[in-house]
């Protein structure tokens, strides 16, 4: 022991393994006091008033909490909990415990970075220093061939560029063994209720009873990769909406840092060598690259990816209509696909990424309702809200992201078709459309009288009418889109 004593802030990198600031803390030989606090303000309301933490991910959070207090247990140390500000939470600590520095995942948006600078103005007066490490993304920004300010504004170029001139990082060892923890309260896990919500009830219907937590996150990879060697199809299934493997389900873990990209990079390559290498392998890596880009383009736009008008700064008079955008939270639009996808979001924390695109195309290119609200409720129910992946998908479906191209929609009848051929994703949510055969179940609109009569279900009573024509409203909110790209 080097008598050093560090405290490691927990955010959004709850494990053990690949955790710069525990292994450069352990290579300093310092006793480490690990520490989570749970901040008020992340379970407060967003701006149009949903809870800004719902309990899908406020449960998803206590489990991963938990179980790397366990994790850390198992070494011999433990996790300190707190409720409340960690920019006063910390520096109280460190004049307690005589701490000598702090260790911590840096962020990239606004919010964060006001906790981030609050903390080391509080600690730069008990002079004592704060390390920021960066470990949230698969390529870390000193191996980018580009400094942020220059980072490519489509994805295309900064894919490209990084796939050919970067590496990355092999990951830092788990440790094996910790210091014991000083003489401290180490607190309680708060619950549910303590945060001001309810246990949320599992649906059977969910495509995942997801559990929080690295030990969770690795036992899913594992699944995944190894006992259902599902990643060799990836590219073919990716896009699916239905079933636990379709797509790997690897995104709540990864936003809160259970899982570290890098982690399952080396695991990919494993893969590659052990099974197969092909078009899926690489595909997961590329999906991987969506999330490190958001991030780096959220770090390069400062508070432009949460405003109105977007990172391309385009003016649109977006629509605040609360009942219809009631019709579109509760699912019931008219358009199975949008209607089964909310549904499903409502009442699992979880939607496919096809069903997010159609969703948020309807949302905006349809219904011309300000996209910050569906980005808000969203980040109320997402299980896997990241806030870099959340606003930077919503820019670029509302037209206002760095995408160059434009006014963009997508078919959802057609999207119905295509990827629920049989229906069958549509029938699992929308239990009033079991009765309707085929193709039928995609466009309800289209069944006469005779045919709502014989098959039970009644346009308007059973299953609502649709709340737009779909070409029609999309072709006046293009209107407005060009006459607003044009100023
Ligand atoms: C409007 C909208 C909002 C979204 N909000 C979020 C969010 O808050 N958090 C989040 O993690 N993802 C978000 N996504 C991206 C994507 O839908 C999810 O990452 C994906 O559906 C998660 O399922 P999976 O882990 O099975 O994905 P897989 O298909 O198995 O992909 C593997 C991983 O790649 C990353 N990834 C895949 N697609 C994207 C993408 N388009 N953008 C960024 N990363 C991606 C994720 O980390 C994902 O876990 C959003 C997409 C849209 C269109």
């Amino acid at each position: 022991m080097s008598g050093k004593k560090i405290l490691i802030w927990y955010r959004h990198d709850l494990r053990i393994h690949d955790h710069e600031p525990m292994y450069e803390a352990i290579q300093a030989k310092a006793e480490v006091i690990p520490l989570y606090c749970f901040d008020g303000r992340q379970f407060a309301t967003t701006g149009f008033g949903f809870p800004k933490t719902g309990a899908f991910r406020a449960k998803f959070l206590l489990e991963s909490v938990a179980d790397l207090r366990n994790s850390l247990q198992k070494l011999g140390s433990n996790l300190v909990i707190r409720q409340g500000l960690p920019e006063e939470i910390i520096p109280s600590l460190v004049q307690k415990l005589q701490i000598d520095a702090v260790y911590f995942q840096g962020e990239v948006t606004s919010e964060e970075l006001a906790v981030e600078a609050a903390l080391e103005t509080a600690l730069s007066q008990l002079q004592v220093p704060v390390t920021r490490f960066w470990g949230a993304t698969l390529y870390h920004p000193d191996n980018l061939p580009f400094d942020a300010v220059q980072l490519p504004e489509l994805f295309t170029n900064f894919r490209k560029q990084v796939e050919k001139k970067s590496t990355v990082e092999t990951t830092f060892t788990t440790p094996q063994k910790l210091p014991k923890l000083p003489d401290i309260e180490v607190g309680e896990l708060p619950s549910l209720v303590d945060l001001g919500l309810d246990l949320p009830e599992y649906d059977q219907r969910g495509v995942l009873q997801f559990q929080g937590g690295e030990t969770a996150g690795k036992a899913r990879l594992k699944h995944y990769f190894w006992q259902q060697n599902c990643l060799k199809d990836y590219k073919q299934t990716r896009n699916g909406m239905l079933g636990a493997d379709y797509s790997s389900k690897f995104s709540p873990w990864l936003a809160l840092g259970c899982l570290s990209p890098r982690c399952i990079y080396e695991q990919v390559q494993e893969y590659e060598e052990q099974r197969i290498k092909n078009d899926s392998t690489y595909w997961l890596v590329f999906e991987l690259l969506w999330r490190d880009f958001f991030r780096f383009i959220c770090e390069k736009h400062g508070k432009k990816i949460f405003r109105q008008s977007g990172l391309r700064g385009i003016r649109i008079p977006w629509k605040e209509d609360w009942e219809r955008f009631q019709l579109w939270q509760e699912g019931n639009t008219g358009y199975p696909l949008v209607d089964a996808n909310m549904r499903e979001l409502a009442a699992t924390g979880f939607m496919s990424n096809r069903g997010r695109q159609n969703v948020a195309s309807f949302l905006t290119k349809n219904l011309g309702i300000n996209w910050q609200m569906g980005a808000e409720w969203f980040e109320s129910l997402l299980i896997d809200y990241d806030v870099c992946s959340n606003w930077g998908n919503w820019n670029y479906t509302a037209g206002v992201g760095n995408d160059a191209r434009g006014f963009r929609y997508f078919n959802i009848p057609k999207q119905s078709k295509d990827y629920d051929p049989k229906g069958e994703y549509i029938r699992h949510w929308l239990p009033e459309l079991t009765s309707l055969p085929g193709g039928k179940v995609h466009e309800p609109w289209k069944l006469s009288a005779t045919e709502q009569k014989n098959f039970g279900v009644r346009l308007g009573v059973d299953y609502p009418h649709p709340v737009v024509d779909f070409f029609k409203s999309v072709q006046a909110n293009e209107k407005i889109y060009e006459q607003a790209s044009k100023i």
